[in-house]
């Protein structure tokens, strides 16, 4: 069974793709790999920070791994809060204070139109291959929804009538960026296989 460490203290994320990924790998976290500290995410692009995590994990225990990075990008906001997303309103990472400074920067704005998107970066015996996974929706008036996490009660994906944080687990990930982006890393495993 191929043996993968997910760059990633976050186990919503964590769940997500252990649900999409299914049993033909094993994916470890960074704990189990004991792994303790925060990776640095210093890049100015999404594939820049997703490649900056896989590589630093890569380097420094030498185990084939992968690295996402999302940002949700509002058209109105000129692509903010991107790839500074998770902590756009401080560096506490805080998703209530993250989502009420959307919307309130959206106030008055009737152009809602914004996507999320992930780029994750595997590393296999030290060669890089990207994968990307966009979904486009709209930014709702006010929070919907208790399930996921970030902004998913004010995201709505196109063609929906519920937010993100009104869908299962697994209605997301069959039409979210982090479903498309790992989907397309799992049919690239496969072939490795
Ligand atoms: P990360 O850098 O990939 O962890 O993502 C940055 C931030 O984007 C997170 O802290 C969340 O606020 C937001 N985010 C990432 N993925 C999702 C998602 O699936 N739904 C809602 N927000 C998300």
């Amino acid at each position: 069974m191929i043996k993968l460490v997910f760059a990633t203290n976050n186990k919503h994320k964590l769940d997500e793709i252990k649900n999409l990924i299914g049993n033909d790998f094993k994916i470890l976290s960074l704990k189990e790999i004991n792994c303790l500290e925060d990776i640095p995410e210093t890049k100015n692009t999404l594939e820049g920070n997703a490649s900056l995590k896989a590589f630093y994990i890569y380097n420094k225990y030498k185990i084939n791994c992968f690295a996402d990075d999302t940002g949700l990008e509002i058209d109105a906001l000129n692509g903010r809060p991107g790839v500074y997303s998770a902590r756009y309103a401080g560096d506490e990472h805080d998703f209530e204070k993250n989502m009420n400074k959307v919307l309130k920067e959206l106030q008055g704005i009737t152009n809602r139109k914004a996507r999320f998107r992930t780029v994750v970066s595997l590393i296999i015996n030290g060669k890089e291959t990207l994968f990307e996974g966009i979904v486009n929706g709209n930014m709702l008036y006010e929070k919907k929804g208790e399930k996921g996490f970030g902004y998913d009660p004010i995201f709505q994906p196109k063609g929906y009538k519920r937010s993100f944080a009104e869908m299962s687990l697994d209605e997301k990930n069959k039409i979210s960026h982090r479903g498309k982006a790992i989907r397309k890393l799992v049919e690239y495993l496969k072939k490795l296989k």
